[in-house]
C-alpha cells in the first residue's frame, strides 16, 4: 500500500521562534507516511537545518524564470540549494491574486522539474462551477509537460479552503476517480492524488476512507505542530 502524504501549508503565517518550536515538536517522531512542510520562503532554510529524517520540505512557489531580474522573486535551483525535495504549484490563492494562468503554471512546472523538485498542483473548482469542465481546462494544457515525470496533485475546492465546508467522502472519491482515469487516458499511472480544503483533525478519519486520495494538503490545521500529527496518526 502507497504511504499516505501529508503536506502543510503555512501560507504567510509563522515567525521564526514558532519554527523552532513546530520542528521541535515534529522531529522526534518516526513517521512512517510522507510528511512534508510548506514553510514561507524565509524559514525554509533554517527548518532544513532542523529536518529529521522523516520531514521534507515544500516551498510554496517558485518564479516562472529560471534567473536574473526579477527582483523579489525565489527561482527553482534557489530551492533545491537549500533542501526542498517539493514545491506547491498553482494553489488557488495564487491563481487568483497573483494572476497566475495555465501558461505560467506550465513555465513554473519546467522550472521545477529542472530542478529536481517534485511539483505539488493545486487544482480545482470555485463555488458554482462544473468540476470536471474546471479539472479539464487546468490540466488539458499541461499534459505535455507532466507526462513521464514525478509530481503530485492535490484536488482542493477552492470554496472548501479555509472555510470549513467539506464535500462528503463520496463526492470527493467521485472527483478523484473522475482526475485518475483522466490521467490515465494520458497513460499517465501512479500519480498520488491529495484531497485539501478545511480538512481537520475532527473530519480526516472519514476523509481517509476517499478512493483513490493518497493524502491531504492541510492548510489552517497544520499551523500547530499537535493538530498537524494528530492528523497524520488518525
Ligand atoms: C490550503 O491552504 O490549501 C488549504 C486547504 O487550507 P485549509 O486547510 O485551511 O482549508
Amino acid at each position: 500500500m502507497q504511504k499516505k502524504i501529508y503536506v502543510a501549508n503555512w501560507k504567510m503565517n509563522g515567525t521564526s521562534k514558532e519554527i523552532d518550536d513546530y520542528m521541535e515538536m515534529l522531529s522526534p517522531h518516526l513517521f512512517l507516511e510522507t510528511v512534508i512542510l510548506g514553510l514561507p520562503f524565509p524559514y525554509l532554510d533554517k527548518a532544513h537545518k532542523l529536518l529529521s529524517p522523516s520531514l521534507h520540505l515544500a516551498a510554496q512557489d517558485l518564479s516562472e524564470n529560471s534567473k536574473g531580474a526579477y527582483t523579489g522573486s525565489v527561482s527553482g535551483g534557489m530551492l533545491k540549494d537549500i533542501g526542498c525535495a517539493y514545491v506547491i504549484i498553482g494553489h488557488s490563492e495564487r491563481r487568483k491574486d497573483f494572476f497566475e494562468n495555465n501558461a505560467k503554471i506550465a513555465q513554473k512546472l519546467l522550472r521545477a522539474f529542472e530542478n529536481n523538485l517534485i511539483p505539488i498542483l493545486c487544482i480545482g473548482e470555485t463555488a458554482g462551477q462544473d468540476v470536471k469542465r474546471v479539472i479539464n481546462d487546468q490540466l488539458e494544457d499541461l499534459m505535455g509537460i507532466l507526462s513521464e515525470r514525478e509530481f503530485m496533485i492535490a484536488y482542493e475546492p477552492v470554496w472548501a479552503i479555509g472555510t470549513g465546508k467539506v464535500p462528503t467522502a463520496e463526492e470527493i472519491s467521485e472527483v478523484a476517480r473522475f482526475i485518475h482515469d483522466w490521467l490515465n487516458e494520458f497513460e499517465i499511472t501512479d500519480i498520488p492524488l491529495l484531497y485539501g480544503g478545511s480538512v481537520t483533525p475532527e473530519n480526516i478519519s472519514s476523509l481517509k476512507t476517499c478512493d483513490h486520495i493518497s493524502g491531504f494538503l492541510i492548510g489552517g490545521a497544520s499551523l500547530k505542530a499537535e493538530s498537524f500529527i494528530r492528523m497524520i496518526r488518525a
